[in-house]
């Protein structure tokens, strides 16, 4: 009867390790990003937001930090700037879940001020681990945040439009989609660049 438990709990075991599904890497950094304290922002906000999206994406975009809604639901760009930055995406031919989409901070800060130093610096290593999973063919920089932080640039409005290459990889310049908001030319500005994004990407696979 003993022999028979333990061939019974054996085979369960194998059982289980084949139903089970094996977190992938970029699930781990998910997990890791929900359970972070980092930084100081773990002490304000509901829920950290990992990036999220197909590990296979040709295209990741890059926005600043998680917004109220965001902070409430664990997930990125699903406000009023995530319904701008889906409209553009679908104008473009891409959806949501063919793409990537992240953060440079996955926790809110307080009154949606702009992250400061340290808790961009704690949080990087989250974004570059997410960038090197996915390898993605080009990079979208969503306004002065990511681009700033990443390549040192400053003046959106000077450089949305210009793709970048810097330590083997391709960043696309744009705006941040909440600009967009209260501006209907900027929208028109903003699908414009979404739309030559999925050209340069085109590109660069005719290439390969
Ligand atoms: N703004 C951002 O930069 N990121 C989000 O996830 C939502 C709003
Ligand atoms: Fe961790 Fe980044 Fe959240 Fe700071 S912002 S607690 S580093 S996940």
């Amino acid at each position: 009867m003993v022999l028979f438990n333990q061939f019974c709990k054996i085979n369960q075991e194998v059982l289980e390790s084949k139903v089970m599904k094996v977190p992938s890497s970029l699930e781990i950094i998910q997990q890791d990003i929900k359970i972070c304290k980092k930084c100081e922002l773990c002490n304000t906000r509901n829920n950290a937001v990992p990036g999220i999206g197909d590990e296979n994406a040709d295209v990741v975009f890059i926005g600043e930090a998680p917004g109220k809604n965001e902070d409430l639901h664990g997930e990125p760009f699903i406000g009023t700037a995530g319904k701008r930055l889906d409209d553009a995406l679908e104008n473009a031919g891409l959806t949501r879940s063919s793409v990537y989409i992240t953060n440079i901070v996955k926790c809110r800060p307080p009154n949606n001020r702009v992250p400061n130093d340290t808790e961009k610096s704690m949080c990087n290593n989250y974004l570059e681990e997410e960038l090197q999973i996915i390898n993605p063919k080009i990079i979208c920089l969503l306004g002065n945040t990511p681009f700033y932080s990443i390549l040192g640039g400053k003046e959106i409005s000077k450089n949305h439009g210009q793709i970048i290459h810097k330590n083997n990889r391709v960043y696309f310049i744009s705006f941040h989609p909440a600009a967009t908001i209260y501006n209907q030319k900027l929208l028109d500005v903003f699908k414009n660049d979404i739309k030559k994004l999925v050209n340069e990407l085109q590109k660069i696979k005719n290439k390969n």
